[in-house]
């Protein structure tokens, strides 16, 4: 946990931030400024600054959350119309909040 990271504190629950769905891994919400009709983050409970920082030791951790996507994406309809999974890396690649996330958007 990172004092001042607003993801961290959306994951601990410390916000009013609605979870659609948490393992003892990750949780999912939805972006608050949404780019497409279904736009969710998924995010390690770990803090974890961006993919340049992870590890070996966090390969569970990516394996999670693109497991979680595919169901995700199942459950919010879009699995057969299709969706992008993204990661923005660092400034030059748009990234905002220095928590790894991954973007799910569908449905456009
Ligand atoms: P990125 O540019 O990959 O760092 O994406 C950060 C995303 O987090 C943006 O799409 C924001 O709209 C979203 N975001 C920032 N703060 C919040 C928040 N409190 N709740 C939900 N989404 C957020
Ligand atoms: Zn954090």
């Amino acid at each position: 946990m990172e004092k001042d990271c607003i993801f961290c504190q959306i994951a601990q629950g410390q916000t009013d931030t609605k979870l659609l769905y948490q393992t003892d891994t990750l949780v999912v919400f939805k972006d608050i400024n949404p780019h497409a009709p279904v736009h969710l983050l998924l995010v390690p409970k770990k803090h974890i600054r961006s993919v340049n920082d992870l590890t070996d030791a966090d390969r569970e951790i990516l394996a999670e959350l693109t497991m979680v996507a595919k169901e995700m994406a199942r459950e919010h309809d879009v699995a057969e119309s299709g969706y992008k999974l993204l990661f923005n890396v660092e400034k030059g690649g748009g990234q905002l909040v220095f928590h790894l996330h991954m973007h799910l958007l569908g449905g456009r």
